[in-house]
């Protein structure tokens, strides 16, 4: 691939919230692995594809000066390091995962002064995404001051170094536990499967493709349902009003049966046993669920 390598090197976070989701992703799209002696690397077994296990932050200046042709990493900061690079080039995000959500917030010390984002203005805010925050202040058009933290951003007001904090919130169990609340949303993140900017051969371009391709058919299989049944003719206008259907079912004959049809669509994970209980009601029989594992479209 990149420097004569023959092998797709993906990047994945070693450990942390992204870790186990992302793992779990790359084996639903077929790649099957054995850990290297130091942890670092998954071997590929199956296909010509490594993954490197690193810290999140590592992956987007992996994938910019080619060491790995894949990552996936939130997209705060992938943003966040695409900003602070300027006009370098950025990998590119293909795909999001629908995992690793979050929020960027800016927050503040319940029971405060600071009642609106305009009160942040002259204030210090402490955050560990300085570029992102810098960004949308200037988009909101207001003057404070960006104090960089790389840790334990939260306590940080308390600690008398910000009047606001700017950092990642999912249920927001650890602002309320600090006395903060939420002022404003700086940016919605899940992680976001990402492409090296640099060029590559025909070969890793091709594979690189393919596993995307894959992956999107791991995401789109998730959940879905395919639905079988059989019922009177008469019913399927009835029937197919009450499917969570993705795409109008296929109706199929059946030999000496001109009054039935067999019946199949695929269903998103809402199907329950509500819907096959209804179904019997309009008259459908053999009604039978299968989870979808994966899908090419
Ligand atoms: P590393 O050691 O790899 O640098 P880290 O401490 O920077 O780990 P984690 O806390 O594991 O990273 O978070 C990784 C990513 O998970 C975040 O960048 C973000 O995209 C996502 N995420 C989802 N929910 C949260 C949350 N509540 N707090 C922080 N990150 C979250
Ligand atoms: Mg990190």
């Amino acid at each position: 691939m990149n420097d004569g390598r023959d092998r797709l090197r993906i990047a994945v976070q070693k450990s942390g919230r992204l870790s186990e989701a992302s793992l779990d992703l790359l084996r639903r799209a077929g790649l099957a692995f054995r850990a290297s002696r130091d942890k670092l690397f998954l071997y590929g077994e199956n296909l010509p594809v490594d993954v490197l296990l690193v810290r999140d932050d590592d992956i987007p200046g992996l994938l910019v000066e080619g060491s790995c042709e894949l990552g996936i990493v939130g997209r705060n900061v992938l943003d966040e390091q695409r900003l602070a690079g300027g006009a370098a080039p950025a990998p590119a995000a293909l795909i999001d995962l629908g995992f690793g959500h979050c929020r960027l917030a800016l927050a503040v010390p319940d029971g405060g002064p600071i009642g609106t984002i305009a009160d942040l203005a002259g204030l210090r805010i402490a955050t560990s995404y300085p570029a992102l925050l810098a960004d949308w202040l200037r988009a909101q058009r207001i003057d404070a001051e960006v104090v960089l933290l790389n840790g334990s951003v939260e306590i940080a007001p308390r600690l008398g170094k910000a009047h606001a904090i700017c950092d990642l919130v999912s249920s927001g169990a650890t602002l309320a536990a600090n006395q903060l609340h939420e002022l404003a949303t700086v940016m919605h993140s899940e992680a976001v499967l990402v492409a090296s900017p640099r060029p590559r051969g025909a070969a890793a371009s091709q594979l690189v493709e393919r596993l995307g391709a894959r992956i999107a058919g791991a995401l789109s299989g998730a959940g879905a349902r395919l639905l079988m049944l059989q019922a009177p003719r008469t019913a399927l206008p009835a029937i197919t009003r009450l499917l969570p259907s993705r795409e109008a079912p296929s109706v199929l004959g059946l030999d000496g049966r001109p009054d039935d049809v067999a019946m199949q669509a695929l269903c998103n994970a809402s199907l329950d046993w509500q819907h096959l209980e209804e179904l019997k009601r309009l008259g459908a029989r053999g009604v039978m669920v299968l989870n979808v594992e994966r899908m090419l479209a």
